[in-house]
């Protein structure tokens, strides 16, 4: 029987080849003082910060930049932004870049309407925002297109996520040629996880009817463009549709959440931040597969079908059991078939992560589709090690 759900979702998203150069009008509909949040230098090298700034001028908007997002960002990088908004008096924040600083805008827009440190957010619910444009350069998280920020805080190493209505962006700019100056790790690391997206919102708990037809759209998309956009930086083609392949991910997760895989990698890339998110969820997708496929059969054969493996002669569980190996197929095609110890966690540290997965990442946990208690969790995290 299907669960009750309620279907939101209010962002504006534009996407194109270009449309990059429109971002002035879009923005002057909010404000005409804008703080711009990105990274410490990819948009910088790559030309795209410079032509959003001159973009900005061209229509009267004014801009003042915060680039200190680190990848897997922190509370304190986004308090300093929230108080460099305040103190400029913006009214629209601009995320430029991937997950990270995309994240981060959302967080930046709630701390900014309030006198208390983002992290009290995780407890206090936030009612209001300043809005939000994002300007996405990696195609993975969906946060382009979603309520989640993802933050860690330095001290304690915890990284939740969080997600309040007012935290919708108000719009959303995918422009494929943004994404042509990804290296081929950020590609493979980034187009991972939209994969996890899509597979753990559509075997979740929480699955609906609206967030599996993103999902089957996606894996649809995922089939040829993941591997092609991976071998083939400039194709354009293949960047656009990963592009797509994200939002629709993004809005399956905002709908119908995520699993074991995601509540596993949090304290993963929380603990050891240089590890990049999607490289940890590629760690933990195949030990997590195989715990979950015996609920999860028919899910698994409509997946397998989506991903264009050929049915022939195989019974139904080898059926299933063929997304595991496509699975597998896939890491080694994009160079990510890597265990938790190459990416250089600890042994020592998979309690601590175990735990942290339960403490801080409940939600996703409880809608993983099969039971999972610390223990098992543990295992998951020792056979991915
Ligand atoms: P990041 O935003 O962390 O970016 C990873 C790296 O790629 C950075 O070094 C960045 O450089 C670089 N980079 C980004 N875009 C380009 C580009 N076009 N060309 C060259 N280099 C580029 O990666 P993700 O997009 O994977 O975001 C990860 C974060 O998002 C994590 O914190 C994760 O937990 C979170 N997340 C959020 C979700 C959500 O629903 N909101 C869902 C899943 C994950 P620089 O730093 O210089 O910009
Ligand atoms: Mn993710």
């Amino acid at each position: 029987m299907q669960e009750n759900f309620s279907f939101f979702n209010p962002v504006r998203i534009s996407f194109g080849k270009g449309i990059l150069k429109n971002v002035g009008k879009i923005a002057r509909k909010y404000s005409n003082n804008a703080l711009i949040v990105t990274g410490k230098s990819s948009m910088q090298r790559s030309g795209v910060l410079q032509k959003l700034l001159d973009i900005l001028k061209a229509e009267g908007v004014g801009s003042t930049v915060y680039s200190g997002i680190t990848p897997n960002p922190t509370c304190i990088e986004i308090d300093e932004a929230a108080k460099m908004a305040k103190d400029f008096k913006t009214g629209l924040i601009i995320g430029l870049g991937g997950g990270s600083p995309l994240d981060s805008a959302k967080a930046v827009a709630v701390a900014a309407k309030g006198d208390i440190p983002v992290w009290d957010y995780l407890k206090v619910k936030a009612k209001e925002a300043l809005p939000v444009i994002t300007i996405v350069s990696t195609s993975g998280t969906g946060s382009e297109v979603n309520r989640y920020s993802v933050m860690t805080n330095p001290a304690t190493k915890e990284k939740p996520g969080f997600g309040y209505e007012c935290m919708y962006p108000k719009e959303a700019i995918i422009d494929p040629e943004i994404m042509i100056s990804m290296p081929k790790y950020v590609t493979a690391s980034t187009g991972f996880d939209i994969f996890v997206h899509v597979l753990e919102a559509f075997t979740g708990k929480m699955k609906n009817a609206f967030s599996s037809a993103y999902c089957m759209q996606a894996f649809y998309l995922l089939k040829d463009n993941l591997i092609n956009a991976y071998n083939e930086p400039q194709n354009l083609d293949a960047r656009g549709n990963m592009a797509l392949a994200s939002a629709l991910a993004g809005l399956a997760i905002d709908l119908s959440g995520t699993g074991i895989i995601h509540a596993l990698e949090h304290p993963v890339s929380g603990n050891y931040p240089n590890i990049a998110h999607g490289a940890g969820l590629a760690a933990l997708t195949v030990a997590s597969l195989r715990y979950n496929i015996s609920g999860c059969k028919r899910d698994f054969m409509l997946i397998a079908h989506h991903l264009g493996i050929k049915r022939a002669g195989k019974t139904d569980d080898e059926y299933a059991y063929s997304l595991i190996e496509k699975t597998q197929e896939i890491l080694k095609a994009i160079d990510l078939n890597m265990s938790l110890k190459d990416l250089g966690v600890e042994k020592e540290a998979l309690g601590k992560i175990a735990k942290e997965a339960f403490a801080t990442m409940g939600f996703a946990v409880q809608n993983n589709p099969e039971e999972i208690d610390e223990k098992e969790a543990l295992k998951l995290l020792e056979l991915s090690y």
